[in-house]
């Protein structure tokens, strides 16, 4: 869609369509081969598997899972697992491509890949998702491996998921390979970290922009869609900076209070259940209220496509940091361009994860743990770093800052497969 087409939300786009789209944005600004335009519109190869599992009763079921790949020019593929009863095809293959812009974002060694099973995990045993997930890691085993393809958690998998998809490859090679998954417990290879890194970045992002705009952070007022892992670190690190946090969410509902409440006292949802919405605070509303609240900067960190051509057009914030991935749809994304608020695309803002997962790797292949400190050193130079090329692009040239996000990292993709050529 170009930005003179009228706003029509008629069809959600799929992630396959949006990578697609953000990838022919992008392209349009910078001179780049068509031919390789049209290799990155494509997935490298698509793995499906079946995956037997035995049940805690005896009988025997049959689950299908998938690994996409998209591409490698720049380094082993890299990207989530996730155990959910909506996983498809299409979806790895697009969620791939969102892996592939967001590691060439951060300049990581590293291509995009996606993956999962296509389960309700809240239906297995603890057992039962042992069993899944070391048949997985055994069917996958011939894709996967520390250069070639490192999974990682997403979406109903965690930790102990990648300790035992660790533990099940290591068995197989023969030799104990932490490299072959990140997100791990750090007493196997984990890193310092990791949890809180996403809501970090996307804290760290924030932190920038409010400078960029030279608006003061004291007297910044900032609302937080989804109080869990990110939302929750990134309204901490803000408040920690001296932002005024006035509202965060949970599933049930909001709380707001406009002299700002106090994040620490706040407990995560994943934590507790109902801590948000039953917080004591002024007062309360409802989720699409904390969206149109009167902010310096809106988060929405809880899911995807929750700013759209409904509702853009009351948002009220001056700024919007994407804490989720994929919360703006493009019809919303097009009316915040009409009018003017600017927005700090996903694959930047909570790409701390897949930048942590790459410090995890480091360590593993090394041998060597990094302390906390280290970690939060080096994710802030990252971000830095990520953020200063960004703002190039978005100063030399008239786009937004997600327009500008994706030039930079199909620039740097578009050169390496340059500078590789194609063979035979
Ligand atoms: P989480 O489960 O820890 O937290 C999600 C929060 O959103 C919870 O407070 C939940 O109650 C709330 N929520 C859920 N549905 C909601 C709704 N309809 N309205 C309002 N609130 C709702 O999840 P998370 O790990 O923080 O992930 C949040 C988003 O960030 C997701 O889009 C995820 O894909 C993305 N993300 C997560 C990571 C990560 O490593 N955790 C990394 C990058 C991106």
């Amino acid at each position: 869609m170009t930005t003179s087409e009228p706003a029509s939300e008629l069809e959600e786009e799929s992630a396959v369509e949006t990578a697609r789209r953000q990838l022919e944005r992008a392209a349009a600004h910078l001179d780049v081969d068509e031919g390789i335009v049209e290799r990155l519109r494509h997935p490298t190869s698509v793995y499906r598997v079946t995956i037997p599992l035995e049940r805690d009763d005896g009988s025997r079921e049959m689950f299908t899972g998938y690994r996409a790949h998209h591409d490698s020019v720049r380094g082993p593929y890299k990207g989530g697992l996730r155990y959910h009863p909506g996983v498809t095809e299409e979806e790895c293959v697009g969620l791939s491509m969102w892996m592939t812009w967001k590691c060439a974002v951060m300049d990581l060694p590293f291509g995009g890949a996606k993956g999962g099973v296509v389960v309700d995990p809240k239906e297995l045993s603890e057992d039962e998702t042992e069993r899944l997930t070391r048949r997985f890691a055994e069917e996958l085993r011939p894709v996967i491996g520390p250069m070639k393809d490192i999974p990682a958690p997403d979406m109903g998998t965690g930790p102990q998921e990648m300790a035992w998809f660790m533990d099940a490859y290591s068995m197989q090679q023969g030799e104990t390979e932490p490299g072959v998954v990140t997100g791990k417990p750090p007493v196997i290879g984990g890193s310092y970290g990791r949890e809180r890194a996403p809501g970090r970045s996307v804290g760290i992002v924030a932190r920038e922009a409010i400078d960029y705009y030279d608006w003061d952070i004291e007297d910044t007022t900032v609302a937080v869609q989804g109080f869990g892992s990110v939302g929750a670190n990134a309204a901490r690190y803000l408040d920690d900076l001296g932002a005024s946090i006035v509202a965060v969410s949970d599933i049930d509902g909001a709380i707001y209070d406009p002299d700002g409440l106090d994040t620490t006292d706040v407990e995560d949802h994943d934590e507790t259940p109902g801590m948000v919405s039953g917080y004591d605070a002024p007062e309360t509303l409802a989720n699409d209220e904390l969206l149109e609240l009167d902010v310096d900067i809106l988060i929405p960190a809880a899911i995807g496509n929750v700013l759209t051509g409904e509702n853009a057009r009351d948002i009220s914030a001056n700024l919007i940091v994407e804490g989720a991935n994929g919360p703006t749809t493009s019809t919303a994304d097009q009316i915040f361009e009409e009018r003017d608020i600017p927005v700090i695309p996903d694959i930047v803002a909570n790409a701390g994860g897949v930048t942590v997962s790459y410090f995890e790797w480091l360590q593993d292949i090394n041998r060597r743990k990094w302390s906390l400190e280290r970690v939060h050193q080096e994710l802030e130079d990252e971000m830095l770093q990520a953020w200063t090329a960004i703002r190039k692009e978005y100063d030399a040239r008239d786009v937004t800052w997600r327009d500008a996000t994706y030039i930079v990292a199909l620039s740097r993709i578009a050169e390496a497969h340059d500078a590789r050529g194609l063979w035979p």
